[in-house]
């Protein structure tokens, strides 16, 4: 049970979204947006969250579309990881998000969502690391695009009453050779211990990391980096928690490094 009431907001443009935060926060209530909810419900819940105000962003058509745009691809962020797996549009990233949960629960987790969430992990953001890809956001200067490294910094970094409206990228960068290796400690349905994205451009390749440091982790290097030089590059301490001791993480994300930059040697088909 979520123990207070709060307004459900649905509107139906981008401009509308921000307005219903913005009239919220001028009349010093608080409002969160909601895509699937999996999360906000959760923490309302348990009491560590409690919005005046939810704004979903389901009815917003550029939160929802995802599909062609010229030479794009652009992905909504209220489009559900079910959508965006099934509609196989960018293979990294479908690979990435059928790791993610079960197909139950893909139903409702949404990219938006799971991007901007709490839970450290965000798996769904490694492959647009990967491929350049440029972040669309909508806030008080309207809409904007900005290469998503540049708005990365362990998280996707907003303005206050800012939103994900889509990640958007080039068609040529979704052709390029790709792998991905998820590990996990219990059962395929569980949190990763490591997973590792990566795409390859000729011989340099982008890699993307969740599970082995607090916050995603994007990585630079070649074919022919050794995965430790690619490990020792990243200047944070691998993550030492109840999933998995530091050792135990940095060999299976060692063992994950390696077997992507192994198997990009084939072209998707
Ligand atoms: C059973 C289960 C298993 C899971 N397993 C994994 C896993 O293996 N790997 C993994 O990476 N994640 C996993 N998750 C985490 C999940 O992806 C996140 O909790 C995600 O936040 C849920 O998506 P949602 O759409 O329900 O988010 P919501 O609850 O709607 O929102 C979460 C947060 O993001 C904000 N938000 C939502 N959309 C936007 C937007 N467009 N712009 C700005 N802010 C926004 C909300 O305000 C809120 O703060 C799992 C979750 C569940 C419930």
């Amino acid at each position: 049970m979520i123990p207070f009431d709060f307004d459900y907001v649905l509107p139906g443009a981008l401009h509308e979204a921000y307005g219903a935060w913005k009239a919220e926060a001028d009349a010093g209530r608080s409002a969160a947006y909601y895509g699937g909810g999996t999360e906000i419900v959760t923490l309302a819940r348990n009491g560590t969250v409690a919005p005046h105000c939810v704004v979903d962003l389901k009815g917003v058509p550029e939160c929802s579309f995802s599909g062609e745009e010229g030479e794009r691809f652009v992905f909504g962020a209220a489009c559900t990881l079910t959508k965006i797996v099934e509609g196989g549009l960018f293979p990294l990233l479908s690979a990435v998000c059928r790791g993610v949960a079960d197909r139950t629960v893909r139903n409702r987790l949404t990219l938006g969502g799971n991007v901007c969430g709490r839970l450290p992990y965000r798996e769904a953001l490694l492959p647009f690391l990967c491929v350049g890809a440029v972040a669309r956001v909508f806030g008080a200067e309207g809409l904007r695009e900005a290469p998503l490294e540049a708005l990365f910094d362990k998280r996707l970094v907003l303005e206050d009453g800012e939103f994900l409206v889509s990640l958007v990228v080039e068609k040529a960068a979704v052709r390029l050779p790709y792998a991905t290796r998820r590990k996990v400690r219990g059962g395929r349905v569980d949190y990763p211990v490591c997973t590792v994205a990566g795409a390859a451009n000729g011989d340099s390749v982008k890699l993307a990391v969740s599970g082995g440091w607090s916050f995603p982790v994007a990585a630079e290097c070649t074919r022919f980096t050794s995965p430790d030089t690619i490990m020792e590059s990243v200047p944070h301490a691998v993550k030492d928690d109840a999933l998995a001791a530091s050792d135990y993480r940095r060999a299976l994300l060692r063992q994950a490094v390696e077997a992507v930059l192994l198997s990009m040697e084939v072209m998707p088909e």
